[in-house]
């Protein structure tokens, strides 16, 4: 059992933290929103007062925030929880942030003698609900070790991805190459369709070929081509486009800095930009398919 502060209690963390109260840790929690405290609290957590409260005396400390600037904010400065985190504590940071300010996070907490990774995590709310999700962390093999025995309890597949910053680097090159996969099976099957194909059919012939890939298999963005997947649920559910515009907007912003090409990132990410302009923000991502459909 550890004693474990978990701040951020949305979509994902409210059911990370509640997993950690199932196996039996000591949780103290805190969001900014009430609904989330109280739900958490009716689960067995501690409601910490303030945030500082989430830092002291914990072993453990876990954050899943929205974006880079939350979790500066919370861990650095004069009011940031790096004044208040007990030395050689471990700070696990699952949010989907750039690999600048994680490496950022992470080398001035260590300045202070705690220690730090980041953790972002694949899987969606499903993932967090059931406790499957998949963890890519970076940081140091004993650091890793440490957070391994903790992110046990909320997933099922832990990655050491390499140092601080890698987890989000790997992450975001997961999703960029989903977005693309997405994008390509989308006008692929369109096109048959357009050509008097039944998706259906084309969709076995091409899994059976070389253009089999995760999303013509589990996840085909085609309506009624495979059951229980967002797209035959008029794309609800699943992972909105609003979440792979983030992770793009990730992945160009590393592309940019590492001067890597990435023509194929940067169409997904203009392609889904739009969808957002388009007011299907909220919808999940194989929604993408609609843009090539005749029907519209
Ligand atoms: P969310 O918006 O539902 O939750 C974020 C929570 O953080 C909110 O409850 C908010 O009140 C809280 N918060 C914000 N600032 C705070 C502060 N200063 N102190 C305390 N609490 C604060 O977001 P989410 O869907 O849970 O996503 C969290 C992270 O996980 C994001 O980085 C996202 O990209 C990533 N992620 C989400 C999914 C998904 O399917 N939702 C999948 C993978 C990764």
């Amino acid at each position: 059992m550890a004693k474990i502060g978990f701040i951020g209690l949305g979509n994902m963390g409210g059911p990370m933290a509640a997993n950690l109260i199932k196996a039996g840790h000591q949780v103290t929690v805190f969001d900014l929103s009430e609904v989330a405290l109280n739900t958490l609290s009716q689960l067995g957590a501690h409601v910490a007062q303030d945030i500082s409260q989430c830092a002291i005396n914990q072993d453990i400390t876990i954050s899943m925030l929205p974006a880079g600037k939350h979790v500066k904010s919370v861990y650095l400065g004069e009011t940031g929880l790096i004044n208040h985190l007990p030395k050689a504590s471990l700070v696990i940071d699952c949010s989907t942030i750039d690999a600048a300010t994680a490496k950022a996070v992470g080398s001035e907490l260590s300045a202070a003698g705690i220690c730090f990774v980041d953790a972002p995590v694949s899987g969606g709310v499903a993932g967090a609900t059931n406790g499957t999700l998949t963890f890519i962390v970076g940081g140091s093999a004993d650091d890793f070790e440490r957070a391994q025995v903790i992110l046990a309890d909320m997933g099922k597949n832990i990655f050491h991805a390499g140092e601080t910053g890698a987890g989000q680097v790997a992450k975001i090159c997961n999703n960029m190459l989903l977005s693309i996969l997405m994008a390509g099976t989308s006008e692929a099957l369109q096109m048959g369709i357009d050509n008097g194909l039944d998706p259906k059919v084309l969709s076995e012939i091409m899994l059976q070929s070389s253009g089999r890939n995760w999303t013509l298999e589990l996840y085909n963005p085609c309506p009624d081509v495979l059951p229980n997947v967002p797209s035959s649920n008029n794309y609800q559910g699943g992972f909105m486009v609003d979440l792979m515009a983030k992770d793009l907007g990730l992945a160009i912003e590393a592309a940019v800095q590492s001067q890597s090409a990435t023509p194929m990132g940067s169409l997904a990410k203009n392609m889904y930009n739009l969808m957002q302009n388009q007011g299907m923000g909220g919808q999940d991502f194989s929604a993408i398919f609609k843009l090539f459909s005749k029907q519209g």
